[in-house]
């Protein structure tokens, strides 16, 4: 049986050869190989539900969304892996985002994130049911877990990928990653080893729709780690907002500064108006080089890539590595005093002028206009 190509993968979802081998290989898995299994006893694509507290990491339904599109292109089911302490509401939320099914392994030794309980749990669900390709959100969390679990299988792993596509017919994922500092966009192909892992970059992928009429199987594993085991133990637990760390990703608005800034004592200028509208400083590659600015601010093909409502760039020219990692913002407003500036051809709202006289100006008036409630103290 053929399986759907990439452009009829909406009108064929499973084809009858798919699941047959789908049901084959699980029957098969009592043979495990120290090596994971080979290409032809993997099916399926796994998506890694990555929650904190019982929240869900929106990049995990991001990935829930390429996953069903991988699983269309391939004709297998879309399942979600769910590790945590009394977390049943996030499993029917993962089906409801499109997976077909979920295993979960609901432990208190799970509760909070460890990598050897997580990697173990991880590697043992494998095990047993053998996908082919494998995706995990490329946070910090993602990042620890998925090096871990691909060491653990002796399988390959391409680390925050901005590109996923699947060749139905080799039924090799071609994972995209920036290298050499974004100078290459490398595409990596995992031929021999199952599954195929990817950790893939938040706000790249976008949140499919939620459709609550969806159905779909959630299946309960054992975790097989006793406490005893695991050298690391959780003291305490600081969250994002209590540190210096930009949190842009997720921010709904973001004024970003540029070389324009002049130096870091102008930043100021952006803090305020960023406070102002309850968003995040952001800033492209120049002052952060220049030493202005933390790397976490950075937007961009080597920094963070960002979706806000509200993109405010203010003293950037807008190359192409800086708009890559912000041209899907809602409403983009650029100040600059270059009409020629290439920013302005992405903007929503251009102001050509001088960013010193602008941003004032734009803090004075907001001030007078926004009610007071909504103004953030300093
Ligand atoms: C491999 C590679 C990866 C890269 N990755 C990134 C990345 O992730 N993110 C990123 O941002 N860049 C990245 N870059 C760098 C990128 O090519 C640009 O050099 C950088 O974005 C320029 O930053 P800028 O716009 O702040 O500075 P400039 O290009 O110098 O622009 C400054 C702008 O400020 C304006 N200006 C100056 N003074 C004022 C004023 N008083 N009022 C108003 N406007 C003013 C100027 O007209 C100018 O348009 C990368 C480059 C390479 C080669």
């Amino acid at each position: 049986d053929q399986v759907a190509g990439p452009s009829d993968r909406d009108e064929h979802t499973l084809s009858n050869g798919s699941i047959e081998e789908l049901c084959l290989s699980q029957n098969d898995s009592q043979n495990e190989k120290v090596d994971g299994p080979g290409p032809s006893q993997s099916r399926g694509i796994w998506v890694f539900l990555e929650q904190t507290g019982g929240q869900v990491a929106p990049v995990s339904f991001e990935l829930l969304g390429a996953g069903c599109r991988l699983a269309d292109a391939l004709g297998v089911d879309l399942a979600g892996v769910l590790l945590g302490h009394n977390i049943a509401p996030i499993a029917s939320e993962a089906i409801v985002y499109g997976a077909d099914i979920v295993y979960v392994i609901d432990d208190p030794i799970l509760e909070n994130y460890r990598t050897k309980p997580y990697m173990q749990s991880v590697v043992s669900v494998v095990r047993k049911y053998r996908p082919e390709i494998m995706l995990i959100g490329a946070s910090t969390l993602g990042r620890d877990l998925a090096g871990a679990v691909a060491t653990e299988l002796r399988t390959g792993l391409t680390a925050d990928c901005t590109g996923l596509e699947v060749d139905p017919e080799t039924r090799l994922l071609h994972a995209t990653r920036p290298t050499f500092g974004g100078n290459l966009m490398a595409t990596i192909l995992c031929p021999e080893k199952r599954p195929q892992m990817a950790t893939v970059r938040p706000r790249v992928m976008d949140i499919p729709p939620r459709d609550p009429s969806r159905r779909g199987r959630i299946i309960l594993e054992k975790l097989e780690v006793r406490e005893e085991d695991i050298g690391t133990k959780l003291l305490e637990f600081i969250s994002d907002e209590k540190i210096e760390e930009a949190n842009l990703e997720y921010a709904e608005v973001i004024v970003s500064g540029g070389r324009g800034m002049g130096g870091p004592e102008n930043f100021h200028l952006l803090r305020e108006l960023a406070q102002l509208l309850g968003g995040e400083v952001g800033a492209s590659r120049a002052p952060v080089e220049a030493g202005w600015v933390d790397v976490s601010h950075q937007v961009g093909q080597t920094g963070k890539t960002v979706r806000p409502k509200l993109y405010i760039a203010v003293g950037i020219s807008g190359a192409i590595q800086h708009l890559v990692g912000m041209q899907s913002s809602d409403v983009i407003v650029a100040i600059n005093k270059d009409p020629h500036a290439p920013i302005f051809n992405v903007a929503t709202y251009g102001i050509v002028g001088d960013l010193f006289q602008i941003v004032p100006a734009l803090v004075k008036e907001l001030r007078e206009r926004l009610p007071q409630q909504e103004q953030l103290q300093d």
